[in-house]
């Protein structure tokens, strides 16, 4: 997933919001489907030895244009062409270029031309025909993760280490070839298009890229389905975003979960991940997401931390809703804006601390899981852990009570901040 502040600050409210909305509806709504006794062969094994490969050091932490991603790349090739999944990328082959300007990632106002390092990464792109309809559905999942971190890390150590990314992204990865497997043996209504992004981690280059140069037309699309850090299930409890793209998705994602998973059903269809590119484009799109934790963006996010028994509930939930989708038309699936309530939080644009909200926090104040080297937060001298109570003379309950407060500060203002650390509160000198 993508680590850019404001994005996180949206995906924090309107996971808090499922709490306070009740267009957050919980899995126990009343349905006209009749539950989908099928269930297919998604393997918690095969999930294991794919994020095992892409999640191990020798990848490297799967940088975007880097050898190791390339490595990657192969592999889901490879695992493509033996399930016998179609080449869909450019001239007949699985894979779709585009060049990352460095100097722009740092610099968003450097010009076009400027000069400085350039890459070259690669979207991996397949295809697997339906049995019966034209239009088509889109799974995905970015395989980049952050290398050593020089772009994204919230590591604070100096010895730069290998970002594994085993969550962020392997488990998507390994869910989408996962997929491929299943529906090659097993072939849905639809068309399936499969999309292994890269550039995710630099702000969703590789999904921006393929809207932008889609090899196959876009008006088709009947649905896209996104995979970012599935592995992590925690008391069945399932995020899903964008339930608001489309009037159905509410209804169909509950009629096939009969594995009682705990569906927290989100309606904004933007966020920190590649869904975004194609809520963009109007098309109805979902993220599925297992929460984060400590170890995001950090290099300590392994493969031993991956709830595979969990990621197997999660795919077999997409292998249903892919199979359910199949008897409606495109025309029963209108894309409509996600309400805008949530849709404002993006545009937050006072002073940020620098840190990472948790995102299942309940209790009082806002705790965080992570810092942002070099930011206000990291040089006050928070920590991951701390509960922010108070900026200033204002205390507040919650994220929506923090954000009204930091809305009224104003970058470089000096103030203190409270916080609670270990059961106990003090309060520190901050400069925003
Ligand atoms: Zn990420």
């Amino acid at each position: 997933m993508f680590n850019k502040q404001s994005v996180h600050f949206s995906l924090f409210i309107v996971l808090i919001s499922c709490l306070a909305y009740p267009q957050c509806r919980p899995n126990n709504s009343t349905h006209t489907f009749s539950p989908n006794a099928f269930s297919p062969d998604i393997s918690a094994n095969d999930i294991h030895s794919h994020i095992k490969f892409l999640a191990s050091d020798s990848l490297q932490g799967r940088e975007s244009g880097s050898e190791f991603e390339a490595m990657a790349a192969n592999y889901i090739i490879q695992a493509f062409e033996q399930y016998g999944v179609e080449p869909k990328g450019n001239d007949g082959t699985f894979l779709q270029d585009f060049t990352i300007n460095i100097a722009r990632l740092t610099n968003p106002h450097a010009s076009d031309d400027t000069k400085g390092e350039r890459r070259v990464a690669s979207n991996v792109i397949g295809w697997i025909p339906g049995r019966s309809n034209t239009d088509y559905i889109i799974i995905g999942a970015h395989y980049d993760h952050l290398g050593y971190g020089s772009f994204g890390s919230l590591y604070s150590g100096t010895n730069p280490r290998i970002h594994n990314g085993a969550d962020d992204n392997a488990s998507g990865t390994a869910g989408l070839l996962e997929l491929a497997h299943y529906f090659s043996e097993n072939p849905p209504e639809d068309n399936l298009l499969l999309l292994a992004f890269s550039g995710e981690e630099m702000g969703l280059l590789g999904s921006a890229n393929y809207v932008e140069e889609p090899t196959i037309d876009l008006a088709k699309a009947k649905a896209m389905i996104n995979m970012d850090m599935i592995g992590r299930m925690s008391d069945k409890n399932l995020f899903i975003f964008g339930i608001g793209t489309t009037p159905k998705w509410s209804e169909l994602v509950t009629a096939v979960n009969n594995d009682s998973l705990n569906l927290n059903l989100v309606e904004d269809g933007t966020g920190a991940s590649d869904h975004t590119s194609f809520y963009y484009k109007n098309i109805p799109v979902l993220h599925y997401f297992t929460g984060t934790h400590s170890d995001y963006h950090r290099p300590s996010d392994d493969l031993a931390y991956i709830e595979e028994e969990g990621q197997e509930l999660v795919v077999t939930h997409v292998a249903k809703l892919i199979n359910a989708l199949g008897s409606l038309s495109k025309e029963e699936l209108p894309f409509i804006e996600a309400p805008g309530k949530q849709r404002q939080t993006m545009t937050f644009n006072g002073p940020t601390l620098g840190v990472l909200p948790d995102y299942g926090f309940e209790g009082l104040g806002m705790r965080i899981t992570g810092i942002n080297p070099g930011q206000p937060a990291h040089n006050a001298g928070l920590q991951s852990g701390d509960i922010i109570v108070a900026l200033g003379e204002t205390s507040f309950k919650d994220i929506y009570g923090y954000m009204g407060v930091l809305n009224t500060l104003k970058i470089g203002q000096k103030i203190t901040i409270t916080i609670v650390r270990d059961g106990k509160e003090q309060t520190l000198d901050l400069q925003l």
